[in-house]
């Protein structure tokens, strides 16, 4: 049994000796049967929330309404779930009502696709009601039970449906195909949160050309905010989607602002309902990417970026060059001989004391602004005495 389970049989088996049956679920048991990295062990269980809560020590109740519990258990996190049905989705957000059952095979049946819908005991035996294991060899996402039903039911499976191909390079079983063609309207219905997780899922996977051919064949992108009002924005995301974003929504809406200049991440922000930060950070990436294109020297563009700024950086100029720009970007980022406005060995008193006969003023932020590229450049050594050398000549050189 792979590590990450063995972390948390303790919690299976603390669950048997209090009565109640347990199990691994969903993703995690895919991926180990997959032999892919295994990100989150999920479990399902017959005790209740409440047992749950009172059994385990380091407890955070994130869903109890949905029966799940986050059990802390070492330096691991599990969410435990008890059994569940779900009743009718009345307003495609959530079911309108949660019964809990004793029965795995009913929590299993209630899961999205047959590929997710397994479970595996503490002896590593595998339960697969809907023969996952069989789609998992064909290489197919298909839904459990009947896809026209399934995507009524939660519409936002149309979504991790093209998700799953995106994330697996599987196909989208043929069924499930014509009910997304007939039903993706109903994708109006979800909130858009949900679809932007989904959708930055789909960007950070390795198949994501295959996800996103997928998502203009089945006309997803009709039904979705911005997407739906510039058929561009599909087209330039088919032409140089074909890798990657690996920074997800932030990465993808700097490429589409580049690219489509009135398609903005503020209007990604207010549409998809994005964070603040995830606008600032992609604008702030665009405005770079079009001081390269005006000719400013490489270490101009990346100065004052994290490691992971350039890394999206990095990525956004390959990505737009159609070509591998990243070795040349973080060599350039090493060699800044600083990196920030904190590091440069000069202030604006400096420079006040250095004209004692000025008042203060934007002079001094504009003259700092003059040294700090210069230093960046690595045309002046970042010490005070060779600054002030260098604002001296540069003064005389101003008024002759
Ligand atoms: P990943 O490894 O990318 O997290 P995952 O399979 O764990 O993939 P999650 O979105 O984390 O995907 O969901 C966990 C499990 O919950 C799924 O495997 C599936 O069984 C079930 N599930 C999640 N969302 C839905 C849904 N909308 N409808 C039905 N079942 C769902
Ligand atoms: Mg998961």
């Amino acid at each position: 049994m792979d590590q990450v389970f063995k972390s948390a049989l303790p919690i299976l088996q603390k669950l048997k000796e209090a009565g109640f049956e347990s199990y691994f679920v969903g993703g995690a048991v895919r991926d180990l049967l997959l032999d892919k990295p295994i990100s989150d062990v999920d479990i399902a269980t017959s005790a209740s929330p409440e047992i749950v809560t009172k059994l385990f020590e380091n407890v955070v109740p994130i869903g109890i309404e949905h029966g799940t519990v986050l059990v802390l258990l070492e330096d691991n996190k599990y969410e435990v779930t008890t059994f569940r049905m779900e009743g009718k989705y009345e307003d495609y957000r959530h079911p309108s009502s949660v019964l809990f059952v004793q029965d795995i095979s009913k929590d299993l049946a209630r899961r999205d696709f047959t590929i997710n819908a397994m479970a595996m005991d503490e002896n590593s035996k595998i339960i697969d009601p809907f023969n996952g294991q069989g789609d998992l060899q064909k290489g197919v996402i298909k839904t459990v039970g009947n896809p026209i039903e399934r995507f009524e039911e939660d519409p936002l499976r149309m979504m991790r449906a093209v998700r799953f191909v995106s994330q697996l390079g599987f196909s989208l079983d043929e069924e499930a195909a014509k009910a997304i063609l007939k039903l993706k309207p109903l994708l109006n219905n979800i909130a858009v949160e949900r679809i932007t997780m989904e959708f930055g899922k789909l960007l950070i996977q390795s198949n994501v050309k295959k996800g996103i051919e997928l998502f203009g064949t089945l006309g997803l992108n009709q039904e979705l905010p911005l997407f739906q009002d510039d058929e561009q924005i599909l087209q330039t995301l088919k032409r140089k989607g074909t890798y990657p974003f690996k920074a997800g929504v932030t990465e993808f809406i700097a490429f589409i602002g580049y690219e489509i200049p009135n398609v903005t991440p503020n209007l990604w922000m207010k549409k998809w309902k994005l964070s603040k930060e995830a606008k600032q950070m992609a604008q702030n990436q665009i405005n770079r990417l079009k001081l390269y294109d005006s000719g400013q020297p490489i270490e101009l563009c990346i100065y004052e970026l994290n490691p992971q700024e350039v890394e999206i950086f990095g990525n956004l100029l390959s990505r737009i060059k159609s070509s591998p720009q990243m070795e040349k970007v973080k060599v350039a980022y090493q060699n800044l001989p600083i990196k920030s406005r904190k590091e440069l060995s000069i202030n604006g008193n400096d420079l006040l004391s250095l004209f004692p006969t000025q008042s203060p003023g934007p002079w001094i932020e504009q003259l700092l602004k003059k040294i700090e590229s210069q230093i960046v450049l690595g045309k002046v050594p970042n010490q005070k005495s060779e600054i002030k050398d260098w604002i001296r000549k540069w003064k005389l050189h101003e008024s002759s």
